[in-house]
């Protein structure tokens, strides 16, 4: 066994998913003594202004770029994890109909290769043993999130390959790699009904409706992440992004304690290894944590 310390690489698009998407994971794990580096693909430049009580929107990419820096700074400092830029420049997501052109150059817009071609570099450097990201749809539609899992994907496959992406450092070959499953049908309901059965308002009952009615098929879980001690975490990580997060809004209204006696994990789907492990599991290094694969 070695004394050498595991590594988790999570993908992100934008600044602020990585506090929505399997936060409380990665604040568990670093307060575990995991090195945890949070990789996020885009500055969030072309977000808008979500939280009505933020006031007055920065003006122009630079400033709202400016922002965001600061605001995942302080997510990250929330999460205990480390945090680094690939240099692209968020997409926007299009509306209208037909939806217009991306952005020229914009993160969604470039070939797979020039977009992976960071991440790669990152990868060898930082040399993890898990990745994570997003499944092929993106977990929702909008274009840098589907980027995000191809860039990711392409990583995972080439960075151990000397052939590929050279010149950008040693190969390392990561072991596994994770789809997010931010919010499941399963755990949707399951907070719905205890929220129902309290006497509540569940804000979950339109999404519940329309995404039965349009039969979204469920994304396999095959991992799920004890992590309910590390909920505070997600939360002031989630409150840091002020420009993006109401507080009185969607993320929040889900009342804490009924989240912590219904659900206490975050799911993942494990997308790819190289390991040997075993279907479920409750950590992401299983098959790697206490192995030679833990160099
Ligand atoms: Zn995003």
């Amino acid at each position: 066994m070695s004394s050498e310390r595991l590594r988790l690489m999570a993908v992100h698009a934008h600044p602020d998913d990585e506090s929505s998407k399997g936060a409380a994971t990665t604040a568990r794990y670093a307060a575990e003594g995991v090195d945890v580096l949070v990789v996020t693909c885009t500055g969030g430049e072309r977000g808008d202004v979500l939280n009505p009580g933020y006031g007055p929107a920065p003006e122009g990419l630079e400033a709202m770029a400016a922002v965001r820096r600061e605001e995942m700074a302080a997510a990250a400092a929330a999460l205990g994890v480390r945090q680094r830029w690939l240099g692209f420049v968020d997409s926007g997501l299009p509306e209208g109909d037909p939806l217009p052109p991306l952005p020229e150059g914009s993160f969604a817009t470039l070939p797979l290769e020039e977009a992976s071609a960071p991440l790669v570099a990152a990868v060898r450097e930082f040399r993890p043993h898990v990745m994570t990201t997003y499944d092929p749809s993106g977990g929702y539609p909008h274009p840098d999130h589907i980027m995000c899992h191809r860039v990711s994907a392409e990583a995972f496959a080439a960075a151990g390959d000397r052939e590929r992406y050279r010149g950008l450092g040693e190969p390392w070959t990561p072991l596994k790699l994770y789809y997010n499953h931010g919010f499941s049908l399963a755990r949707m309901r399951a907070v719905h009904d205890a929220i129902v059965a309290a006497g509540g308002e569940s804000p979950f009952s339109d999404w519940i409706d329309s995404r039965q009615a349009r039969e979204v098929p469920e994304r396999q879980v095959t991992t799920r992440i004890e992590c309910a001690d590390w909920f505070d975490r997600r939360d002031a990580a989630l409150r840091a992004h002020a420009t993006q997060i109401d507080p009185e809004g969607w993320f929040f209204a889900v009342p804490r304690e009924v989240e912590l006696a219904t659900w206490r994990d975050e799911e993942y789907e494990l997308a790819e290894s190289r390991v040997e492990t075993t279907l479920p599991e409750t950590d992401l290094f299983a098959g790697i944590r206490g192995t030679e694969h833990a160099r």
